[in-house]
């Protein structure tokens, strides 16, 4: 797909088998990874990397020592899920060095955001910025990944639901922090939608699902890049997830919880509920408490601090948390149908 616009992605090197034998071609290298990727991927990449990485925490302090025993290199290879794509993006930003971009599993994001996730003092903070050059989607070695984590990749789509009704909702109560754009909402609705019509090629992983979820993510970029916010697809379910990761702390995968997000604030908006849950069930997300060990009176003690959660917060955006108040009843009601 031609993608007009800036998608964080300065080069693309798609395809089935696309990881194979391009180490050789990377100059002096340093992998940032972790042990699992990287014993899927160092036969099929070759070459001799300078140096290997491994995450070992995303608190800056770690990565600024791990930054210090870096040798010399031209370009920093990250390989793996968000962290270790993070770390990778984090090191080039710092060092000032290529960035390569190796997903080995879709599960968030990371590979085509430009700023680095990391926490100062287990706080989430994004820093820096990187464009991968290229960003390599081996299809062979995305599937190598348990199909649930690559469907857990449309969560930040299908946030797009509940995130640009949400900003919607704030603009109508003339408490939108950015300017208002419908273009910008319709645009990320028709992401939405062409995901949608690719349930099935999501679900069974196959070279277009996944490569449905790349574009979509792409896509994003165009819209929210230019805006500098991601408004369009992030609001009340990822807050939901941040009192969830703050309350139980411990961390979550991040397609999941996202899904119980939508699941629970679309109610909460009465936006078309049904719709997105049939889509989450066909796609096979995995969005239900159970998988994620979220016990029933967690959930509801996270529900009924939701707002207090987000009022003690002002950079969050204003969103149907701040505009509902979620009742006992309606919590009752609402987690009737979820599974514990
Ligand atoms: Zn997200």
């Amino acid at each position: 797909m031609e993608i007009e616009g800036n998608t964080n992605v300065a080069s693309q090197r798609f395809g089935a088998g696309s990881v194979e034998a391009f180490g050789p071609q990377l100059g002096r290298f340093v992998v940032a990874t972790m042990d699992v990727p990287w014993e899927l991927t160092r036969d099929r990449l070759g070459g001799q990397p300078a140096a290997v990485v491994a995450v070992e925490s995303m608190e800056v302090d770690v990565l600024e020592r791990q930054l210090a025993t870096l040798p010399d290199c031209d370009t920093i290879v990250g390989i793996g899920g968000g962290q270790a794509i993070d770390l990778a993006k984090y090191f080039a930003w710092r060092k000032g060095r290529r960035l390569v971009s190796i997903p080995t599993i879709l599960s968030v994001d990371a590979f085509v955001t430009p700023a680095a996730g990391v926490r100062r003092n287990h706080q989430v903070e994004y820093v820096g910025e990187a464009s991968p050059d290229p960003l390599v989607i081996d299809y062979d070695l995305l599937r190598t990944a348990p199909a649930d984590l690559n469907i857990a990749g449309v969560g930040d789509l299908l946030s797009i639901h509940t995130a640009s009704y949400d900003w919607c909702l704030a603009e109508n109560a003339g408490r939108s922090e950015y300017p208002f754009s419908q273009q910008a909402v319709d645009g990320a609705r028709k992401i939405l939608a062409d995901v949608m019509a690719q349930a099935a090629e999501v679900r069974s992983c196959s070279d277009a699902g996944l490569q449905a979820i790349v574009d979509g993510y792409m896509r994003l970029n165009t819209i929210c890049l230019p805006r500098k916010h991601y408004r369009v697809e992030e609001g009340s379910e990822h807050y939901l997830f941040y009192e969830l990761e703050e309350r139980l702390g411990r961390p979550f995968i991040h397609g999941y919880i996202v899904g119980l997000g939508i699941y629970l604030m679309s109610r909460l908006q009465e936006n078309a509920p049904d719709e997105i849950t049939a889509f989450m069930d066909e796609v096979g997300l995995r969005y239900q408490p159970v998988d994620m060990q979220i016990r029933r009176d967690d959930l509801v003690s996270s529900l009924k601090n939701l707002r207090s959660f987000v009022e003690l917060r002002p950079h969050l955006w204003h969103t149907v948390i701040n505009e509902r108040t979620i009742t006992p009843g309606w919590i009752e009601r609402t987690l009737e149908d979820l599974q514990f």
